[in-house]
């Protein structure tokens, strides 16, 4: 019997058919998640931040006025869903409460990436988060003191009161909504040099942290990235640890010229199951617990990553009433809408959306290279707004703001400056070859493809 995988992004196209088709007939239909750029500061000084050309000093937000309004236009017009991501860092917006609130006041899905640190300093902004967001995407980015230092540019920061501050923060999502409602949590690192000889101790502090999903990424294209041929060694002991626990894990190519060459590395370690077992569902924990790294596991310390002898196997620290549920964090967020860079659920490697339609004769196969590669498809569900209320193409705008500008929201509605000529021709000139290799809406493109060809015809149910 052959296991697929139905990753989280065959899951949105399903979740979306009418709206995926409308998309390959030319057609542009209203949005399925509006991302928003609330802000474009951060008090972290990651020197790999994407967005740190963009935010630099900048110190700019988005006017709670104008957001009341883009808001209520949004709700009026069906849109559903929203994701707070940045730009900047969501959670340092002076309204973000006042924001959180008019989001369940309209009673819309709602998304954060955030690098968690406001959760240490404010209870109240805490509570909110957790009685509204449906899932929350943390960029830990390092499990140590050290690390976590280096990574986020900045010596007066602590994990230890981080990690304390995201430990409270999903006990009270367990207490304050029930199963189904429950805010996703996912732990995301980008692999580097400061980071690089203590990713492994990830999985024990996700499932200490009881997160929904663990992602890794590499960092490319900069002086702390880690180079292809001293990757391998990292990949084999993820891979490995991916099998001790029930989480999602996934390692996600890096944004830059590397990634397909990572694509390979992980493909070829595919053979020897690696990148397989990152993605496909896991082994149980148990069986592996004599090989587990022992440093990370002790559940109650708040210095625990650093602590040398703990000898549990990280999957030994979920208590029992944990609330991430082995294997459930995937079908909840599938239908909430494509991923967006720095997407909250689960994105699946190439492997894995390959083997979605593994089974598939050799011609279905070869649709996937063709067709919608080439084309930027989904970006037209999953718009980005910037503070300014100006309206991209998607958030991968800074390099090309006059090529992405759709429109400004203090001029018209979203309404408005949607699916018009503009816009379509906007959209038909982008040359999504040329995007970056790891747009995460790119990744919808082979099953676009594989819908457009009607290559599911050489399949079977
Ligand atoms: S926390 Fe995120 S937004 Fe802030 S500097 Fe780091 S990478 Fe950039
Ligand atoms: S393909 Fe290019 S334009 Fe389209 S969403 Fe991705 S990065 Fe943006």
């Amino acid at each position: 019997m052959d296991f697929r995988t139905l990753d989280a992004t065959a899951a949105n196209i399903i979740a979306y058919y009418p709206k995926a088709l409308q998309v390959l007939d030319g057609e542009i239909p209203t949005p399925v998640t509006i991302e928003f750029f609330l802000t474009n500061f951060c008090s972290f000084r990651c020197p790999h931040c994407r967005c740190a050309t963009a935010h630099g000093s900048c110190d700019e937000y988005m006017d709670i006025v104008l957001f009341k309004q883009i808001l209520t236009s949004l709700s009026n017009w069906g849109v559903g869903t929203l994701e707070f991501g940045g730009g900047g860092e969501p959670l340092e917006h002076p309204d973000i409460i006042e924001i959180l609130e008019l989001v369940a006041k309209h009673d819309m899905r709602c998304g954060i990436i955030t690098n968690g640190y406001a959760f240490v300093e404010n209870k109240t902004l805490m509570q909110k988060v957790a009685a509204v967001a449906d899932w929350v995407r943390i960029s830990l980015d390092a499990v140590t003191e050290e690390s976590f230092q280096r990574v986020h540019g900045r010596k007066d920061i602590s994990y230890a009161k981080l990690r304390a501050a995201l430990r409270t923060f999903t006990s009270l999502t367990a207490q304050m909504q029930d199963a189904r409602r429950r805010t996703r949590l996912g732990i995301k690192l980008i692999i580097q040099e400061a980071n690089c000889d203590t990713a492994h101790r990830a999985f024990a502090e996700a499932e200490y942290l009881h997160a929904d999903y663990l992602q890794f990424k590499w960092l490319e294209q900069h002086p702390a990235s880690i180079p292809l041929a001293e990757r391998q060694g990292i990949v084999d002991e993820l891979t490995r640890l991916a099998a001790t626990t029930s989480m999602p894990v996934d390692m996600l190519q890096g944004y830059g010229e590397n990634a397909s060459s990572d694509t390979a590395s992980l493909a070829s370690a595919s053979s020897s199951s690696a990148a397989t077992a990152l993605t496909a569902p896991a082994t149980p924990a148990a069986t592996t617990a004599p090989t587990a790294p022992a440093a990370t596991t002790a559940p109650n310390a708040p210095n625990a990553p650093t602590a040398p002898t703990a000898p549990t196997a990280p999957t030994a620290t979920t208590a029992p009433n944990a609330p991430n549920a082995p294997n459930a964090p995937t079908a909840p967020t599938a239908p909430t809408a494509p991923s967006a860079p720095n997407a909250t659920t689960p994105v699946a490697t190439t492997a894995s959306a390959s083997a979605f339609i593994a089974p598939a004769a050799s011609s279905a196969q070869t649709a996937l290279s063709s067709g919608a590669g080439g084309r930027c498809v989904m970006s037209v569900l999953h718009p980005l707004i910037d503070w300014d209320g100006g309206v991209y193409i998607c958030a991968f705008f800074h390099h090309r703001k006059a090529s992405h500008l759709l429109g400004s929201l203090k001029e018209a509605p979203l309404s408005e400056i949607w699916g018009g000529e503009l816009h379509k021709e906007k959209v038909a000139a982008v040359d999504a070859k040329l995007c970056v290799p790891n747009c995460p809406l790119k990744r919808y493109n082979p099953i676009l493809s594989f819908i457009e060809q009607e290559a599911y015809r050489f399949a079977y149910i």
